[in-house]
């Protein structure tokens, strides 16, 4: 209850949530309640939650950001969601995004822009939450949950996670399930949560995780106990420092604090290693032909005749075209262009599958790391979060917002964003752990 009053003291200034569900929440609290009593209570047992709202939560509306997606109520639950269910949690309602979790601002949500509960010292523009899990990032910053639900496609975690000055983990590909969820691009989603601290990201992942013969790309590995990891402690460990991540235009206050965690580091005992990754250049341009590509073609199920959107046209192609005219936003537009390009006969070879082939080698300069280091520090973002009218006139820059983050999803490694300071204005900034495929452990002892 004191969290849906927090949600309705502050949700419409935040826009954190597109839904909220208090008569579910009771509901859940209540069953959460008797679990208890009967002593049978699962590990989150009346945790309230925000749930990003491009996972298909049973009977609750499940937008994806989009007005194609506006009135959609799915039959069914995520494998995700169902699992914090059955473990107790509480979902206070779905989270805001951005449409179809393209973009890193929040800002191109159907539903309004998100936005953060933090302000530069002595300034009152509104900053956005990151993206594409803003509201998620925003909730958990504001109080409006205690941890939330959030998918990382090239940094949809760790960027808001890291603007909000909270933290968030993206587990390694396959560790969730993707049942369920809104897809955008399928091979480099994945699901994770975004809490308060290391540990409360740890406990939640425990729950999210796990084998699901319903995803054919989830992995049946067994999940350790992510809680019990952060306690670990750093000593003995081989932490890289990767040179390429120094970028051009690096500021002087993020440059700071990825020395501030280097020094951290070294007093608990971790050795730094200077390591290279050196296709790290590509990975931008990589990733904006591999997800649009994949989007392009994951947004064709939205064409008005099974459900969603449906705009009335004089034949069926008509019907098509003023469905996703209406229906879809200029980012998601833009993307599904780009992605039908890339894709086309004349271009697959020089843009997609040129673009597949450094992929791999990305994902080699990881694994010949992992022979040096057992985890990597970086920065987390460029920049603290920015202003709500800054970078919407130009999508490049927008995009580089991920340049830290996309690799690990490209190349289907685990990724941590860490509160580990604020700027000269008071905004919070975070660095990046990232790990082997599989090992979050490590990934949570070093950002413990
Ligand atoms: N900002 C990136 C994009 O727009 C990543 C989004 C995400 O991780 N879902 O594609």
């Amino acid at each position: 209850q004191a969290h849906l009053d927090a949600i309705a003291a502050l949700n419409p200034r935040l826009n954190a949530y597109i839904t909220v569900t208090p008569e579910l929440a009771a509901a859940q609290a209540a069953e959460a309640d008797a679990a208890l009593a009967r002593g049978e209570a699962g590990p989150l047992a009346g945790i309230p939650l925000a749930i990003k709202d491009l996972f298909c939560t049973a009977g609750t509306r499940t937008t994806a950001g989009s007005r194609i997606l506006g009135d959609f109520v799915p039959p069914y639950e995520s494998t995700v969601t169902g699992n914090l269910l059955r473990d107790g949690a509480v979902f206070l309602g779905k989270a805001n995004l951005d449409e179809f979790a393209m973009g890193s601002s929040n800002t191109s949500s159907a539903f309004g822009a998100a936005e953060n509960p933090w302000k530069r010292q002595g300034d009152d523009t509104a900053l956005v939450p990151g993206g594409s899990s803003g509201g998620s990032a925003a909730a958990v910053a504001a109080r409006l949950a205690l941890g939330a639900t959030a998918t990382d496609t090239g940094g949809s975690i760790r960027q808001p996670a890291a603007f909000c000055g909270v933290s968030g983990i993206k587990p390694t590909y396959g560790r969730c399930s993707r049942f369920g969820i809104v897809a955008y691009a399928s091979s480099l989603d994945q699901a994770g949560p975004v809490a308060r601290t290391v540990e409360d990201c740890a406990i939640l992942l425990g729950s999210m995780a796990g084998f699901d013969p319903r995803d054919s790309t989830s992995a049946d590995v067994a999940v350790p106990d992510f809680a019990a990891a952060v306690a670990r402690g750093v000593k003995g460990l081989r932490i890289g420092i990767p040179r390429e991540y120094r970028v051009e235009g690096l500021s002087p206050e993020i440059d700071a604090l990825w020395r501030q965690g280097m020094d951290w580091l070294r007093a608990e005992g971790a050795t730094l290693v200077d390591i290279s990754l050196p296709h790290t250049k590509y990975a931008l341009p990589t990733y904006y032909i591999v997800a649009p590509a994949e989007a392009s073609t994951n947004l064709a199920r939205y064409d008005g005749v099974r459900f969603g959107l449906r705009e009335n046209g004089e034949d069926l192609k008509d019907l098509y075209e003023r469905t996703r005219a209406a229906g879809f936003g200029d980012e998601v537009k833009r993307r599904i262009l780009i992605g039908t390009y890339v894709l086309s006969a004349g271009y697959y070879d020089a843009y997609y599958v040129k673009a597949q082939q450094v992929r791999a080698l990305i994902k080699r300069d990881f694994d010949q790391a992992w022979a040096q280091v057992d985890a990597i520090l970086t920065p987390a973002t460029p920049t603290a979060a920015f202003g709500r009218d800054e970078n919407q006139d130009d999508p490049v820059a927008m995009y580089l917002n991920d340049v830290f983050t996309i690799t690990a999803n490209l190349a289907g490694i685990p990724g941590m964003s860490v509160p580990a300071g604020l700027d000269g204005k008071g905004l919070p900034l975070g660095l990046q752990v990232l790990g082997r495929p599989f090992d979050e452990e490590t990934v949570f002892a070093v950002g413990g």
